[in-house]
Formats: C-alpha cells, structure tokens, sequence
C-alpha cells in the first residue's frame, strides 16, 4: 500500500492484538486510500468485535469511515459492561471454551456449546439464527462477517474467562437453574418421581434434587458440590450485585 499516511493510537487491552511495532503511541500507517477504517482497524489484528470508539482527530467516526492523509485516529476497547441489544442477551461458545460454557450455565446464563467441532462456518450461522453472541479465543473465526455478535475471551484460565465474561457483559445471574451438560433449564423434581433414576445409596443420602426439563438428568447435592458452591459464591460476590444495580 503506498497511499494516504495515518497515525494509530490503540488502547492498552487491545495492543495485544497488534504487532510490537505498531504498540507504540501514534503508530503510522500507510493505507490504501479506498479501504474504510473498520479494515485498516482488523488489518492491524483488531478483531472488530473488541473495538468501541473510533475517533478520528479527537470526532468519532463509523467503521465505514475512509481516512485520508494525515488523520490522527484513537481505537478505543469496548465498554464494560458492554449492551448488547437486540436480543435477550445468551452466548454460543467455540469447541476450546467447554469449561467456560459449564461455569455459565452453573450460573443460570444461557450458554449453548458443540461438544463436537462443527466448524466456523456453522458456528458463526448459528449466532445469527440464534442472535447468540459467539465467545472465541479464535480471530478468524470472530473476523466472520454473518456472525451476530461476537467477543474474544482474552484468557486461557477457566477463572479468568469467567471474569471476563461476567464482567464484560454483566447477565443476569441465576445459580442452579440450568443444566451443566445440556444448557436446558432445571425444575424442582421430587424424590419420588426420580426414584427410579437414581442409584440406591444416593436415595438414601440425598435428598435435594432437581432435573432438566431438556435431558432429565438429575441433579443433587453430590460430591463435588464444595467445589461448584466456591464458583457461584465468587461470582455472586463480585459480579451479582453490580447486576442488581444495572437493572432498575
Ligand atoms: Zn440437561
């Protein structure tokens, strides 16, 4: 490219996204002249998906926007939390996020999840049949056009994704409603009902149970429930009651 010169300043949580020459303040930039902002921005590594503002000598500007020779622009992160309106607010998560997806739904937030690779293409027709925004660590895949609305988990730990997704969307928390394995919804199932899908000792032991209204697996205070109750507990304390205060 040998057009109109700009200079590029991007925001600190998005310089991991660009080159290490181009981190600095006022990165320059030759462009071709014709392509708008929003490519130059993904020409860098930016997925769109993660930008908020563009300005442009300090105006804001649209994606569409084309910059000519010498404009200053400023790529601002996405604000947090970010609206996403349109659509009751529920995520599709890429085959490498199963841990994610299960923290999620423990949680009472609508994740759905392919336990199976179904591939970008199909992934990406499912956020826009859905309107489910599509949580990747994949740019390319965020980088697809048809996808409704999409955002990079920026952490490879459970815990931190986690965080980042509550605290970049703040959804609504509902702890023990939803199905770990399947995403269905829960019901109060008693004992009786159950009775025959449960294994004797577990009968005798437990006695709190709920069920999938999607794949009836039955859900009770078990083994592992310390464990889950540490992960509703931190996610509640920290991110529970700023969800209270957004919604009036
Ligand atoms: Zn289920």
């Amino acid at each position: 490219m040998n057009g109109p010169e700009i200079h590029i300043s991007v925001a600190p949580e998005l310089k991991l996204f660009v080159a290490a020459e181009r981190r600095g303040e006022r990165a320059r930039v030759v462009t071709d002249g014709v392509s708008t902002l929003g490519h130059v921005v993904e020409s860098l590594g930016i997925p769109l998906t993660e930008v908020g503002r563009l300005l442009v000598d300090g105006r804001e500007v649209p994606v569409a926007h084309v910059p000519g020779a010498g404009e200053s622009v400023e790529v601002h992160a996405v604000p947090r939390p970010q609206p996403v309106p349109g659509a009751p607010l529920r995520f599709l998560l890429d085959v490498h996020l199963g841990t994610l997806a299960r923290r999620l739904r423990l949680l009472g937030v609508d994740a759905a999840y392919e336990a199976e690779d179904i591939g970008d293409p199909a992934l990406a027709a499912l956020s826009a049949a859905e309107r489910r925004v599509l949580l990747s660590r994949d740019r390319g895949l965020l980088r697809r056009r048809e996808i409704w609305a999409g955002a990079y988990v920026y952490s490879d730990r459970p815990e931190e994704q986690l965080r980042d997704v509550l605290g970049r969307f703040a959804p609504r928390l509902a702890p023990w409603t939803r199905c770990t394995a399947c995403n269905g919804e829960l019901r109060d199932a008693d004992k009786e009902a159950v009775s025959e899908l449960l294994e004797h000792g577990t009968q005798r032991t437990y006695d709190v149970f709920a069920q999938c209204t999607a794949c009836d697996r039955v859900y009770w205070r078990g083994a592992h429930h310390e464990r889950l109750e540490a992960i509703v507990e931190n996610a509640v304390r920290e991110f529970g009651a700023a969800e209270a205060g957004l919604r009036p």
